[in-house]
C-alpha cells in the first residue's frame, strides 16, 4: 500500500489530530494523559459516571429522586453562619420555577468563579426539602456548564449517563467528552474481536466494540451501580481482555521454557548438604524445611527451576539459598549468588565463607570494585572452574563474565533488578536453575502479573524468638526525643543504626547530609560513644572493616546511607533511626526496619519526618507504624502508589494496565489466568485458526515488552 493510499484509510493507530475537536493544544494535553492514538483513546475509560438521564423542569422536581435540570443562576454568594461555618448558596431559575442549591464544603474563589450570575448551568443531584421553610433545595449537586447551543441536539452532558474522565489542567471535561465521542463514533467499527468465541460465551462477554461503546457512552437504562463498581459486563470484558493477554504471554513463555530449555537434574541431599546441616547452630523452621523440600523437587528435574521465593525480612532465606548453592556444588556445578548492592554481596560473602571453608569449597566475591587486574583474575578463576561459589552484584551478569559450568543462580532481593535481568543470568552456560528471593512480599495480584511465568514458594514462618519492634513517628521538632531514646538503648549496651536518605541525582549533597548527621552525633550528642559513618563511596576493604567492627560491638552507632538497606544481620542492634523517613519507599522502610529485632532484645524503629508531609506521605509512614507484616505493607504500597510505581516496577517490565486495576480486579485476573493457561495447554503454539487473531494481538501489544518477539 502506498503511503498516500494509507493516509486515506482510517486506522486505530491514527494520531489524535485527525479527530474533530482535538486541536494542537488539546493534542498536547491529551499526551499528558498518555493518549496519543485513537486506540489509546478508546481504552481510556471513564473512571466514574454521572447519572443525568432524568431531566426535569424545576417545577417537576420531587424530593429524593436523582435528577438533572438546567437553569440560570439568578443569585449566588457566600453566607456566614456563625463564627466558623459558611455556606455557598445560589438560586437557579428556569421557565417553570426556581430552586436553591447549596454547598457546605467548598472553596470560595473556586465557587465564585464557577457559579456566576446569569450563567446557564446543569445541576444534578437529589432534591431535598428544607426543614425550616419546606422549600425544595439541592445540597452539593454536581454541576457543569450549561448545554448552550448544543441543547437542542443530542447533548453529551445532559439527558444521559455522562462519562467522567480523569482529565488534566486546561482540558475541560466537556471538550474531552466531545473528542471521545468523535473517536468512538468514527473508529469503533474498526475494533476487531480477538477473544475466542468460547470465552465470550462462557462469561457472556459483549463483543469488544460494543463493550468500548458502552463503557464510554452507556445507554440510559444501564445500571449505574454496576458501572461505578466496574462490574458491568462491558467493563468486565475489557478488564478481562487486558489481563488475558498478559497471562497468555506468561503462559506462552512458561510453556516455551518447558519445551526448549534443558538443565541438569541434580541429585539432592548429598554428602555436602548433610555436612552443612551438621554445621548449623539451629534447627530449620517448619517453613524452611517445607520450602527446601519444594526446591529439591524442582532441582531433581531436568527442566530448569524458575522459582520465586517470597519470605518476609528475617524469615531465614539465606540458609535456604545456601542449601541450594551447595546442592549445585555437590553436583560438580558452579553456583552464583547475586545481590543488589555491593555491601549486601560482601555480607553474604562473609557469612557464607566460613561454611565453605569448613566444607572445603572455593568461594569468590565478584563486584565492580577492585582494580582491573584483580577483577580479571577473579573472572579467570570463574571461567576455568576453580571457583565453585561466586557471590556478587550485577557484575555477575556482565558480558565479560563467563562460568565454566553454572548450575544454579540465586538472586537475592530481586525487586531491585529489572525483570528482564533475571533472564540475563539464565543465559550463562547450559540453562541453570534459578531461585529468586524477595523479602518484599509482592501482593498476589502483582506477583501474578510480574512473575506469572514462575513457580512461587512462601517462607511464611519466622525463626523462634523474634522480638517486638516498636515503631514511632517523630516530626522534626521532636528529633531530640528520638535521639534521647536511642541514647537509652546504647546505655544498655545495644547498638543503633542511623540512616540518611540517598537520592541518586545528588549523591554529593546526600553524602554531605550524612556527614553532617555523623558529626553532630559524634561531637555533640554522643561524644563518649563510638560513632561511625558508612556509605557507598568507601573502598570495599573499609566497608568490610566497618561492618566487622560493628558486628563485634566496637561501634555503638552506625550512621549510614541506604547501603545497609538489605540483608545486614547484627543481632545486638536494637535501634533503627531513619532521618527524612518520608523520602523512602515503603518497601525500603520495611527492609530497613528488618535490620533490627534480630537478637534477644526488644527493638525500636524511629522515623523522623519533616512537617510538610503530603497526605500520601502520612499514609505511607502510618502504614509502617501500624504494621510489621510485609504483605500488609506491600498491599498498602500498591494502594497508595498504584502498580506503575510499585517498588520501582515501572522500569522493570510491568506491562501498563489501562483498564484493569490490580487491587480491584483480582478475581478477573485469576479467571484470565486460568483461561490463558488452559488455552496454551490446548494450543501451545497458538496455531488453531480460532486463535489466529489472538496471536497477532499478543504479538502487537506485548511482543516487545514481554520478550516474546523471538519465540512467538
Ligand atoms: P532473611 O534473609 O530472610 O531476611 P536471614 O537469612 O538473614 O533472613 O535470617 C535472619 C536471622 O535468622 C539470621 O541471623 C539467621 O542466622 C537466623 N535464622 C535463620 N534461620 C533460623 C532458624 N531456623 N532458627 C534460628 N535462627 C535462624
Ligand atoms: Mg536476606
Amino acid at each position: 500500500m502506498s503511503s498516500k493510499q494509507k493516509s486515506f484509510k482510517k486506522s486505530l493507530d491514527d494520531p489524535l489530530q485527525f479527530i474533530k475537536g482535538a486541536g494542537p493544544k488539546r493534542v498536547m494535553l491529551l499526551k499528558k494523559l498518555q493518549i496519543e492514538s485513537v486506540a489509546d483513546a478508546l481504552y481510556f475509560l471513564p473512571f466514574r459516571y454521572d447519572d443525568r438521564s432524568q431531566v426535569k423542569k424545576i417545577a417537576e422536581l420531587v424530593p429524593g429522586e436523582m435528577v438533572s435540570f438546567t437553569g440560570k443562576v439568578i443569585d449566588a454568594g457566600t453566607i456566614r453562619m456563625g463564627r466558623n461555618r459558611k455556606l455557598f448558596e445560589a438560586v437557579v431559575q428556569d421557565d417553570s420555577g426556581f430552586i436553591r442549591v447549596k454547598w457546605f464544603h467548598f472553596n470560595e474563589s473556586y465557587m465564585a468563579g464557577k457559579i456566576k450570575l446569569g450563567n446557564e448551568r446543569i445541576f444534578s443531584g437529589k432534591p431535598t426539602q428544607n426543614k425550616r421553610d419546606g422549600g425544595l433545595e439541592m445540597i452539593h449537586p454536581d454541576t457543569d456548564t450549561g448545554p448552550g447551543d448544543d441543547f437542542s441536539t443530542e447533548s453529551l452532558d445532559i439527558g444521559r449517563i455522562v462519562p467522567v474522565y480523569r482529565s488534566t489542567e486546561g482540558l475541560h471535561l466537556k471538550a474531552l467528552r466531545t473528542i471521545m465521542k468523535n473517536v468512538v463514533d468514527g473508529y469503533n467499527h474498526l475494533v476487531e474481536e480477538f477473544l475466542p468465541e468460547e470465552i465470550l460465551n462462557r462469561y457472556k462477554f459483549p463483543k469488544r466494540s460494543s463493550a468500548i461503546q458502552l463503557a464510554h457512552f452507556p445507554p440510559a437504562d444501564t445500571s449505574i451501580d454496576l458501572l461505578e463498581n466496574f462490574q458491568h459486563p462491558a467493563q468486565r470484558r475489557l478488564i478481562f481482555e487486558e489481563f488475558f493477554l498478559i497471562q497468555l504471554a506468561l503462559a506462552f513463555k512458561k510453556r516455551h521454557q518447558q519445551i526448549t530449555e534443558r538443565g541438569r537434574a541434580f541429585k539432592t541431599r548429598g554428602e555436602i548438604i548433610r555436612n552443612f546441616f551438621k554445621l548449623l547452630l539451629f534447627d530449620l523452621t517448619g517453613a524452611q524445611k517445607r520450602v527446601l523440600g519444594e526446591i529439591m523437587t524442582y532441582l531433581e528435574k531436568e527442566e530448569p527451576m524458575n522459582l520465586l521465593l517470597q519470605g518476609d525480612v528475617g524469615t531465614g532465606k539465606t540458609v535456604v539459598a545456601l542449601t541450594a548453592l551447595l546442592t549445585a556444588v555437590d553436583n560438580d556445578c558452579q553456583a552464583a549468588l547475586m545481590a543488589p548492592t555491593e555491601l549486601l554481596a560482601e555480607q553474604h560473602f562473609l557469612n557464607i565463607r566460613p561454611f565453605c571453608s569448613a566444607l572445603g569449597i572455593t568461594i569468590e566475591l565478584a563486584t565492580s570494585t577492585g582494580t582491573a587486574k584483580e577483577k580479571s583474575l577473579i573472572r579467570d578463576r570463574i571461567s576455568d572452574g576453580t571457583t565453585q561459589i561466586v557471590v556478587g552484584t550485577h557484575a555477575l551478569i556482565q558480558k565479560k563474565m563467563e562460568f565454566s559450568n553454572l548450575g544454579l543462580a540465586v538472586v537475592d532481593e530481586q525487586h531491585r533488578f529489572g525483570v528482564l535481568q533475571r533472564e540475563a543470568i539464565g543465559k550463562k552456560g547450559l540453562v541453570p536453575h534459578v531461585l529468586i528471593m524477595t523479602a518484599t512480599p509482592i501482593p498476589r495480584s502483582l506477583a501474578l502479573t510480574l512473575y506469572g511465568d514462575m513457580n512461587v514458594s512462601f517462607l511464611d514462618e519466622f525463626p523462634p524468638g523474634r522480638k517486638d519492634i516498636e515503631t514511632r513517628l517523630f516530626y522534626e521538632n521532636k528529633r531530640d526525643n528520638a535521639y534521647h531514646l536511642l541514647g537509652k538503648e546504647t546505655e544498655q549496651g545495644r547498638q543503633a543504626f542511623v540512616v540518611c536518605p540517598l537520592i541518586e541525582e545528588s549523591e554529593a549533597i546526600d553524602l554531605k547530609a550524612a556527614i553532617d548527621v555523623f558529626e553532630e552525633l559524634q561531637n555533640q550528642r554522643f561524644p563518649d560513644l563510638k560513632v561511625q559513618l558508612i556509605h557507598g563511596k568507601l573502598k570495599k576493604e573499609e566497608r568490610q572493616q566497618i561492618m566487622a567492627d560493628f558486628k563485634e560491638g566496637k561501634i555503638d552507632i552506625l550512621v549510614a546511607t541506604t547501603v545497609i538497606e538489605v540483608g545486614i544481620d547484627i543481632p545486638n542492634a536494637s535501634v533503627m533511626l531513619i532521618e527524612h523517613a518520608e523520602r523512602f519507599g515503603l518497601a525500603q522502610l520495611h527492609q530497613l526496619r528488618g535490620r533490627i529485632g534480630r537478637g534477644t532484645h526488644a527493638s525500636y524503629c524511629f522515623l523522623i519526618a519533616c512537617h510538610a508531609l503530603t497526605n500520601d506521605g502520612k499514609a505511607r509512614l502510618n502504614a509502617i507504624v501500624k504494621s510489621r507484616d510485609g504483605f500488609a505493607i506491600a498491599e498498602e504500597d500498591l494502594r497508595i502508589r498504584g502498580p506503575g510505581d510499585f517498588m520501582g516496577t515501572r522500569q522493570s517490565g510491568m506491562p501498563l494496565l489501562r483498564v484493569a486495576n490490580l487491587l480491584r480486579d483480582i478475581k478477573l485476573l485469576e479467571l484470565s489466568r486460568l483461561e490463558a493457561f488452559a488455552l496454551i495447554e490446548k494450543d501451545p503454539q497458538l496455531e488453531l485458526p480460532e486463535n489466529a487473531k489472538l496471536k497477532i494481538m499478543l504479538h502487537q501489544t506485548l511482543g516487545d515488552q514481554m520478550g516474546l518477539m523471538k519465540i512467538i
